[in-house]
């Protein structure tokens, strides 16, 4: 409970109307970073001082900055953020960009080049509950056998709904080779890798046949560019999808950066074709900790498909970017100093606590020492970026931000509220230490939730508006 005393000392002081700017500036984040320090614009060419500023007369002596996490469940707000930017950098590389004035165009052709909407799943390490549709039961024993060696019954007859908590977990968990998927998870990005090459391989013979002479695997590089944007999304398994979204481009000699269109004969079947090849041919060897014969490969529920909508589809890629290993909580959303079984249990069900400390087993062995298992156990075993892409698929996040920012100052320029950071022309030089995370106090958590929370209102309000008005115009015409 938070006093209202405390809430009053806040709301009370001076400088109350100056932390809510800054609570505002940081984006109404759940848990700002608090730096303080100085910092002065410069004119590089005179050296003369234009404008300079310090948080020693800022409240709490301090500045907030926006923690920025990509993850909804650790930080709503700059999740949501993130989500919008992630949003605009997969749209780009479906349908290009105007650029704004800063370098952030991607041309409008890209729309025109074969592209395809990807998702690639692990494959199956044991049973697990599943809600089936028409309310058809989850499991039936296959076979005369009626339990498994563990003496727990070998299917499950129950009908589960798909929200149920037991929906994805093992049905026993003994028999479920929590080894293996902690690898699979472990080789994710491997797996990635050689299924990129080998789409590119599957296209030579395509290449061969519309050019009507032998092109080898080499030369295709030469003539086409495979660009990606993919985003990796746990199940409730514990296993990751990888959802992607794949573009072929022409190659210009002597400059890589270039985005042209490919050569027609060059369509999305063919692409469609080569992604089925080498996603169904992919594989490796699996480190075998425990003298168990495994390989890394794809499981078989391959989904390819056009990309009609890419508005949509980037909204799919978007929203999976910003999701944790579990769904809901945030107990796995850090790296772990060590494991408390118990307490994981409490919070992420038995069956991710187990993946968890299977990471946390295989990571003291030496003969695995390469996977980093405990650094990654918070992340099931998997290390690796959550949404990459290729360089040449689209603009970068940090483009956009830059974008954003710049705007900003602008707008504060137009206001004629020019701050250090709006100055144009000027270099920004400055001292800054970590003075802390999070808000000072629970008050100040609480002003601050009510502060978004406001804000999320007066937003969905002003689109109401707006629709209402353009369909007053509608009306009228
Ligand atoms: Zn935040
Ligand atoms: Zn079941
Ligand atoms: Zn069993």
């Amino acid at each position: 409970m938070v006093g209202v005393d405390a809430l009053e000392a806040r709301a009370c002081r001076p400088d109350f109307a100056v932390w809510r700017g800054q609570v505002a500036r940081a984006g109404f984040c759940v848990r700002p970073v608090r730096v303080s320090g100085r910092a002065a614009a410069v004119d590089t060419s005179s050296g003369e001082v234009l404008a300079q500023t310090s948080t020693a007369d800022a409240p709490d002596g301090v500045l907030l900055v926006a923690c920025g996490d990509r993850r909804a469940a650790v930080c709503p707000p700059c999740s949501r953020t993130y989500r919008a930017d992630a949003w605009h950098m997969i749209a780009a590389g479906m349908r290009g960009r105007t650029p704004t004035g800063e370098d952030d165009a991607v041309p409008s052709s890209v729309g025109e080049h074969p592209a395809l909407f990807l998702t690639l799943t692990a494959p199956g390490f044991g049973a697990v509950h599943a809600a089936r549709d028409g309310g058809a039961p989850c499991r039936l024993p296959r076979g005369r056998k009626k339990t498994c060696p563990h003496g727990r019954p070998a299917g499950c007859g129950l009908v589960h709904e798909p929200d149920h908590p037991a929906v994805g977990t093992p049905v026993c968990p003994d028999c479920w080779d929590y080894t293996g998927a902690v690898l699979w998870n472990a080789s994710l990005g491997e797996l990635w890798r050689r299924t990129r090459i080998g789409i590119e391989r599957a296209l030579a013979p395509a290449a061969s046949a519309a050019l009507g002479r032998k092109v080898g695997v080499r030369e295709v590089p030469r003539l086409l560019r495979l660009s990606y944007v993919k985003v990796v999304e746990f199940q409730r398994r514990g296993l990751a999808h990888v959802h992607a979204v794949l573009r072929l481009d022409g190659v210009v000699p002597g400059d890589r950066s270039a985005v042209v269109a490919p050569p027609s004969w060059a369509t999305a079947e063919l692409l469609a074709s080569a992604v089925r090849s080498a996603v169904a041919s992919t594989a490796f060897a699996l480190p075998s900790p425990d003298g168990v014969a495994r390989v890394a490969e794809w499981g078989s529920q391959l989904d390819v498909r056009p990309l009609d909508d890419p508005a949509k589809a980037a909204g799919y890629l978007a929203k999976y970017a910003t999701k944790t290993v579990d769904a809901d909580s945030d107990a796995l959303a850090r790296r772990l100093r060590r494991l408390d079984r118990a307490a994981l249990t409490r919070e992420v069900g038995a069956h991710l606590a187990r993946m968890v400390a299977t990471c946390w087993e295989l990571g003291k062995r030496r003969d695995l020492s390469g996977l980093r298992l405990r650094r990654w156990a918070h992340c099931l075993g998997y290390r690796g970026h959550f949404t990459t892409k290729s360089r040449a698929y689209s603009l970068t996040l940090g483009v956009l931000r830059a974008v954003r920012r710049a705007w900003r100052a602008r707008e504060s320029r137009k206001a004629g509220r020019a701050d250090v950071w709006g100055l144009e022309g000027a270099e920004v030089v400055g001292a800054w230490s970590y003075a802390g995370s999070g808000y000072l106090g629970a008050a100040d958590v609480l002003i601050a939730h009510r502060m978004a929370q406001d804000r999320a209102v007066a937003r969905a309000e002003y689109k109401a508006v707006l629709r209402r008005e353009a369909q007053m115009a509608v009306w009228a015409a």
